[in-house]
């Protein structure tokens, strides 16, 4: 299966999430949050179309990694493309974060025709930074999160609760 990215991937990132982080950059975004700072991740028919398994073997190749972040673009319009893709970091050892425009309430409450791909992809996170990025209540200070509305998830414990936990000393 192929993944459309809109750029290649990020190595030893420490931004977009702790410790050095390889980041999946997917394209396409029905969001159109104001003043979102990627436009050039909207359209879904731009970027580049690769396979699965380019990613997967460049993942492999990716030295003193920490953690796979996927992010956007708005990644759960793949989430097929992204199953397998989060199943081999988590082989690897990576953890894995993902952000996403949508809530965690909005991915539990969805009519999305590949609702169950999106919640399989769930499964497979450790953290998802959740919700739309608002200008007006972005801040600098905040840590792996562009605005005061974001949450970091802790989507594990959050499985088990049954409602949107959030990731503690974050
Ligand atoms: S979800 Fe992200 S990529 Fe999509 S419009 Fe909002 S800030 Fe931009």
């Amino acid at each position: 299966m192929k993944i459309r990215l809109a750029a290649p991937m990020t190595f030893d990132s420490i931004v977009d999430g702790p410790g050095l982080r390889t980041v999946l950059w997917t394209q396409g975004c029905l969001h159109h949050c104001k003043g979102c700072h990627n436009p050039q991740t909207h359209p879904l028919d731009g970027g580049i179309e690769v396979e699965q398994q380019e990613v997967i073997e460049q993942l492999q190749q990716a030295k003193l990694q920490r953690g796979l972040t996927i992010s956007g673009g708005e990644p759960f319009l793949q989430a097929a493309a992204l199953i397998t893709i989060a199943e081999a970091a988590r082989k690897l050892g990576l953890d894995v974060w993902a952000y996403t425009g949508f809530t965690w309430e909005q991915l539990h409450n969805s009519a999305a025709v590949d609702y169950y791909e999106r919640l399989k992809l769930l499964r497979l996170i450790d953290v998802l930074v959740d919700g739309r990025y608002m200008q007006h209540k972005a801040s600098v200070k905040l840590l792996f999160r562009g605005s005061a509305n974001q949450r970091l998830i802790d989507v594990q414990q959050s499985l088990q609760a049954g409602e949107a936990v959030l990731l503690q000393g974050a």
